[in-house]
C-alpha cells in the first residue's frame, strides 16, 4: 500500500499533508487529519491510522484514549502526490462527537446512498401501530423482510426479462431497500455484504 511515497510533496505545506480517511468497505467519509512523515510511516508500521495533530503538536494515533481507532486497510496519495486518501475500518465512532463520520451531522447526505438508507433503517424501532413502513417491517420479523426481498426479487427480474426499464430501477430500488432491511433485522451492517464483496476482488 502507498506505492509512490518516495515522491510525496510534504514540502509544498508545513511539511504535513491533508488526509482523508475513507470507511475501506462503505466509501462513508470519516474524517480529515494531518500527516507528518512520521505520522505516515507510523501508520504503515502498526497499521493504525495516525496523525500530525496540529492542536497538541505531536504523533496522534486516532483512538489512543478513546479506543476507536481506525485500522489501516490502504493508503493512496492524489495526481500531484500532495494529499492522501486512506481506506481504514474503524473500530468505533471516529467522530469525538460521537457519529459514525465527521462529516455526518444531521441528514447523513454527504455519505453514500445506501449507507445513509441503513441508518435510516437502523434508527426506526419495531412498531406495528407506526405509520413507518419499516417499523411495520421490523416489527413483523425476519421472515416478512426476507419474504420481501424474494419478492421483489422476483419482480427484478421480470422487468429485466419483459425489458421495462422504469420498472427494473424501481423495483431495484425495492430489492436494496428490503434487502438492507433483512440484513439488519438479522444484526448485520451494509459493510459485513460489502467486505465480502471486496474480499472477493482480485
Ligand atoms: P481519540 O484519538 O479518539 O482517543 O481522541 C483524543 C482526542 O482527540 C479527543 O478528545 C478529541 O479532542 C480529539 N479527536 C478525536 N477524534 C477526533 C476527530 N475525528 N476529529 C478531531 N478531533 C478528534
Ligand atoms: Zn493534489
Ligand atoms: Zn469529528
Ligand atoms: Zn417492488
Amino acid at each position: 500500500t502507498l506505492e509512490n511515497y518516495q515522491q510525496l510533496d510534504f514540502a509544498k505545506q508545513d511539511n504535513l499533508l491533508p488526509a482523508i480517511v475513507q470507511h475501506a468497505y462503505t466509501g462513508t467519509v470519516l474524517m480529515q487529519g494531518y500527516m507528518n512523515t512520521d505520522a505516515l510511516h507510523q501508520t504503515l508500521g502498526q497499521q493504525l491510522v495516525t496523525f500530525y495533530s496540529r492542536s497538541k503538536q505531536r504523533l496522534w494515533c486516532k483512538g489512543e484514549s478513546s479506543g476507536n481507532t481506525l485500522r489501516l486497510v490502504s493508503m493512496h496519495s492524489d495526481c500531484d502526490a500532495d494529499s492522501l486518501l486512506v481506506l481504514a475500518v474503524p473500530a468505533g465512532p471516529t467522530c469525538h462527537l460521537g457519529s459514525e463520520s465527521c462529516f455526518s451531522s444531521a441528514g447523513f447526505s454527504e455519505q453514500p446512498t445506501l449507507s445513509q438508507l441503513m441508518r435510516v433503517v437502523q434508527q426506526r424501532v419495531a412498531n406495528a401501530d407506526s405509520k413507518s413502513y419499516t417499523e411495520q417491517l421490523l416489527a413483523a420479523g425476519t421472515k416478512r423482510a426476507a419474504q420481501k426481498v424474494g419478492e421483489e426479487g422476483v419482480e427484478v427480474a421480470l422487468a429485466a426479462a419483459t425489458g421495462d426499464h422504469d420498472e427494473l430501477l424501481n423495483e431495484s430500488a425495492d430489492l436494496l431497500y428490503h434487502l438492507l432491511v433483512v440484513l439488519h433485522s438479522e444484526g448485520h451492517e451494509l459493510a459485513d455484504v460489502l467486505q465480502v464483496l471486496a474480499q472477493r476482488r482480485r
